[in-house]
């Protein structure tokens, strides 16, 4: 342990932001990272509690008490090892992980949380800066060959275990670019695709075989899922050829609002909208990009997708931007006795909210719904909206508050219903009631889907999640598939 009375002495200091005056005007990351001092202070508040709860309360059960402990020491080298021990990719969650694991936090209990996760974002930065990151090559091969179809987090990362235990590792992706909903989805200003692009070198050193614009099996014809294959496989294809297939495809259908004039031109889904911007980042010609410039935006959807269209319509130079949420609006701050160590529902404000409203542009509207998409000469104009209640769990139309909400651009981004459901159908793998991959869990022993041979994880197991829980499940489920490979696995659970 670090320092004993740290908790007492040293208050919690967050990672600092770029002014919005000048982060708006580019998609670059703008959070200032912890220097080695403010991490060492910041890492003597972790109290050794004794139990801790960050440590169950973290998806990958990353070790944060030692961690901690070892950058107190200044022994960032072994914070790394100790890091990477539980987790394949800190740079992606040291960025955008909520971090569960600060909310079970004990110091968290009556006053503010170890910053857990901005001490892991230094940790992995300072790792990647110093080339302590290297290929883990295997010593031996087992001959065996898997295919990894989907390359988001928890293909990638299941594709490095897999890979580090000698297994010949090809991970197909139907996108033209890896990294799934990392690369096509989530904005650059919150994370940056060259650690995607430096982990695919690393993967690849380690002998996994990478091949994007493949899409197995097929997408409904009228699909609006990211895909820019050039080349098809059929999963009887793939069975053929590989000893297991593991099945990582993410949960991308989104979830749509049949309300009348939803055919109107000027209504997209958050992810029309969102992967194109990704793609001129990263240097791509597109023809009519869709933007935001000028328009009166309103997205439909409260969460992180929604916050991200903010960001990215705040950029473009929106004239409004109006987000919508159908539930009221949470407290700000939780009932910590109530809730801790658990997630708890507060309010919670991103920093695309922040610059858009210090810009003037933000109007945040809880507790109501949407009725009508009204246009003129086909393309949208307003929105018809009503105020709504939540009685015993049921929602109530408020009489007498409907009003129109100017739109030229409406961005859906209610989340994700579950994954395309013809790859599924195609491999001939069992759904469960919700639409995704039915798969045994860990404790049933192991991702195993109801095909021979074929596994799933990842938010196509799981459904729609966060990028720590793909990280924990890629892993846990290359544990499952090597197991049923060898006979036995070393790979952690
Ligand atoms: C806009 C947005 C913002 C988000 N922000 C956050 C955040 O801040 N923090 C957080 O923790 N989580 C966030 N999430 C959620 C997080 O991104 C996902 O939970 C996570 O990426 C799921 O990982 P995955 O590997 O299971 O699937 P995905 O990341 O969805 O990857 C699946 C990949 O499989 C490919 N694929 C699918 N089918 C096929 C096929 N048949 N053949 C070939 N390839 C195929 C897809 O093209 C895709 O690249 C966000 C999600 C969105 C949409
Ligand atoms: S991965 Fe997320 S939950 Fe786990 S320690 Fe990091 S920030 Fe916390």
């Amino acid at each position: 342990m670090g320092k004993v009375t740290g908790f007492m002495e040293i208050e919690r200091i967050e990672e600092g932001y770029k002014p919005v005056p000048e982060r708006v005007k580019h998609y670059k990351e703008f959070v200032i990272g912890l220097d080695d001092k403010q991490a060492k202070d910041q890492s003597a508040r972790c109290m050794d509690c004794g139990t801790p709860f960050c440590n169950n309360g973290c998806p990958v059960n990353n070790i944060i008490p030692d961690f901690n402990d070892l950058v107190y020491q200044g022994d960032w080298k072994n914070a790394i090892e100790v890091l990477h021990s539980t987790n394949n990719f800190p740079e992606f969650t040291g960025r955008i992980c909520p971090a569960p694991c600060e909310a079970a936090c004990v110091v968290n209990v009556n006053g503010d949380a170890v910053g857990i996760k901005s001490i892991e974002h230094a940790i992995i930065d300072k790792a990647w800066s110093e080339g302590w990151v290297t290929p883990q090559v295997p010593k031996h091969k087992t001959g065996k060959k898997v295919a990894v179809v989907g390359s988001g987090p928890a293909g990638m990362a299941a594709a490095q275990q897999l890979a580090r235990v000698g297994h010949d590792v090809t991970l197909f992706e139907k996108n033209d670019r890896i990294g799934g909903l990392l690369r096509y989805g989530i904005p650059d200003f919150k994370m940056e695709k060259s650690h995607i692009d430096r982990r695919a070198k690393q993967l690849q050193a380690e002998g996994v075989t990478i091949r994007t614009g493949v899409m197995v099996g097929e997408l409904p014809k009228d699909s609006k899922v990211t895909n820019w294959a050039v080349e098809t496989i059929t999963p009887e294809q793939l069975k053929k050829d590989f000893d297991a297939v593991l099945l990582t495809g993410g949960s991308e259908q989104s979830r749509d609002l049949p309300a009348p004039g939803r055919d109107l031109a000027g209504i997209h889904f958050a992810m029309e909208f969102l992967p194109q911007q990704n793609k001129v980042n990263a240097g791509d010609k597109l023809k009519d990009q869709l933007r935001a410039d000028g328009k009166h935006v309103v997205v439909i959807g409260g969460g992180d997708t929604g916050s991200d269209c903010v960001g990215t319509s705040t950029r473009h130079g929106a004239a409004a931007v109006v987000q919508f949420e159908v539930m009221p609006m949470p407290p700000e701050q939780e009932n910590k006795p109530l809730v801790w160590p658990y997630w708890p529902l507060k309010l919670r404000t991103s920093s695309s909210h922040d610059e858009s409203a210090e810009k003037g542009l933000l109007k945040r509207e809880f507790a109501i719904s949407t009725k009508e998409f009204v246009g003129e000469k086909g393309h949208v104009t307003g929105v018809k909206t009503v105020r709504v209640e939540w009685k015993d769990g049921k929602m109530v139309e408020v009489a007498g508050t409907e009003e129109t909400i100017k739109a030229d651009l409406v961005l859906l981004a209610m989340g994700f219903v579950n994954p395309v459901s013809t790859v599924l159908d195609a491999f001939g793998v069992d759904k469960d009631a919700r639409g995704n991959a039915k798969a045994s869990t860990e404790d049933a022993g192991g991702y195993a889907t109801n095909v021979a041979k074929v596994f799933a994880a990842g938010d196509m197991r799981r459904g729609q999640s966060l990028v720590v829980w793909a990280i924990r499940e890629g892993r846990q489920a290359a544990r499952a598939v090597d197991a049923f490979l060898m006979g036995v696995s070393d790979l952690p659970r």
